[in-house]
């Protein structure tokens, strides 16, 4: 049992002397040993007890950084200097990173602890954790159920307690959908908000880096830690970063969109009940609610999919044998190194992914698909553009439906690709979003409720999570 719920709870049990640091960590430690069935972590780091001394020390000298003694753990996609970097993937299964992703660079420089890496799908590409080379990871809120993905590992790390905060990625909902089936909060910041340097690239011009925390307050600070300019992005931007922490606590009223097409068929009933609850609970504290459109959601799934296979396809051809990877065929014949190097590397989603991604870039569908997609996901951008002209945040549901049974989906693809149906919009349109856990349904899961916001505009989904945080929800401690 944790005594707090928030970092900055943490650092003052820290700094009066009743919390131990190096206790904590140990505790967390522990923790991961008793929960090994959910198989959340690729790596364990064995030096994070020594660093705790050091930090715990510079707590007490009164000289430490933001996330001093945050314990946290990061998504094996996400290079950290000298360890393994596998991406759930045999193709990596010996590869160490020769330098630190920036992401986790910031964390480091705020004297945060690193504990370990998270197991997610294999280059996150699938939406239950079940496509790892490393094992499945099990929902710790029922472990006969996913815990979603492709940050399956990071989602179930944290709702399990067995460290203070994580980091995911997010190219279609990776982050915010297995928040919402494991109970947490999940953040993906506006595309280029967070720099990318040291992701390993799935979709690149998709992929986002976010934290998964117990409380707003806590993704305020990591999200404030991780954002920037960072010169070894190009695509990062130099937008000003808020003082995301202090400003999210002013509540405003702000105007609430409810796009009618994210509430109707195939949505759960029970989890549309849930959100039309506190809609009405919103409305009657003073807040706008809007009907508002998205009219061109339904080619979402479509886009997305065409799109990302197609920068996959490109992203993993450097995985060839010659580089990083675990080499395999014959020694003197290339085509033959590259085939069997490829075919034993690759998991069967991976392959998938780029068969389909060549498919479409291929000379005679190039018009037909990728240039039509891409076309596509200008009009759902725009749809997007013209609807916060009208609205401050749209209010939708994370995921059609709650976690489902290990093995459900498995072999049915386009079933998997379904359950990104609300996530994968914000991607496309490179806006940000966040998953509030509002309750559990009948069977005991969690539910989500996802906010989204214009671009750069993150601090309105902290407002109205945060409101959400403390006026609806029980504030319970894990
Ligand atoms: N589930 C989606 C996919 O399989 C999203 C993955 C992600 O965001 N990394 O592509």
């Amino acid at each position: 049992m944790l005594q707090y719920k928030t970092h900055s709870q943490k650092l003052n049990l820290i700094k009066n002397g009743k919390l131990s640091l190096t206790e904590n960590v140990e505790y967390f430690r522990d923790s991961i040993n008793k929960n090994a069935d959910l198989n959340a972590f690729n790596f364990v780091f064995e030096e994070v007890v020594e660093e705790s001394r050091k930090i715990e020390e510079k707590i007490h000298d009164g000289k430490y950084g933001k996330l001093a003694g945050m314990v946290i753990a990061v998504k094996d996609v996400l290079a950290l200097k000298d360890k393994p970097l596998t991406c759930s993937s045999n193709i990596l299964k010996k590869f160490k990173s020769i330098y630190t992703a920036t992401a986790v660079q910031k964390l480091l420089d705020e004297d945060a602890l690193i504990i370990g890496k998270t197991n997610c799908d294999e280059f996150a590409m699938g939406s239950s954790n079940e496509n790892s080379a490393r094992g499945v990871v099990k929902n710790p809120v029922n472990t006969e159920f996913v815990p979603g993905g492709s940050s399956g590992g990071s989602a179930a790390a944290v709702a399990a307690g067995l460290c203070d905060a994580s980091l995911g990625t997010d190219t279609g909902g990776s982050i915010r959908q297995p928040a919402s089936f494991c109970g947490i909060y999940g953040f993906k910041p506006t595309y280029g908000r967070v720099s990318r340097f040291g992701l390993t690239a799935f979709a690149s011009s998709f992929d986002t880096i976010g934290p998964f925390a117990r409380s707003v307050d806590d993704i305020s600070l990591l999200l404030q830690v991780i954002s920037g300019k960072d010169k070894y992005d190009s695509t990062s931007s130099d937008k000003e970063v808020p003082d995301f922490l202090s400003e999210y606590q002013n509540a405003t009223k702000l105007k609430i969109g409810l796009p009618q097409e994210f509430f109707s068929d195939g949505l759960d009933p029970e989890i549309r009940d849930i959100l039309y609850d506190y809609i009405s609970k919103l409305k009657t504290d003073g807040f706008e609610i809007i009907d508002i459109h998205l009219p061109h959601h339904e080619y979402s799934i479509a886009a997305y999919y065409i799109l990302t296979t197609a920068e996959a396809s490109t992203n993993l051809a450097r995985y060839d044998g010659v580089r990083y990877t675990t080499r395999s065929g014959k020694k003197d014949d290339l085509i033959n190194m590259y085939t069997n190097t490829r075919s034993e590397g690759f998991g069967d989603e991976v392959k998938r992914r780029i068969m389909l991604g060549t498919y479409v870039l291929s000379a005679g569908y190039y018009d037909a698909y990728y240039a039509k997609a891409q076309k596509v996901r200008r009009l759902i951008q725009k749809d997007f553009f013209d609807a916060f002209e009208k609205v401050d945040v749209i209010i939708t549901p994370t995921s059609p439906f709650t976690a489902f049974k290990l093995g459900e989906k498995t072999s049915d693809p386009l079933q998997m690709y379904l359950s990104d149906i609300y996530t994968t919009s914000a991607n496309l349109a490179g806006i940000p979003g966040i998953n509030v856990p509002v309750g559990s349904a009948g069977n005991g899961l969690p539910i989500g409720m996802q906010i989204l916001a214009n671009q750069f505009e993150e601090l309105k989904l902290l407002r109205l999570s945060s409101y959400i945080e403390s006026n609806y929800l029980k504030n319970e401690v894990v």
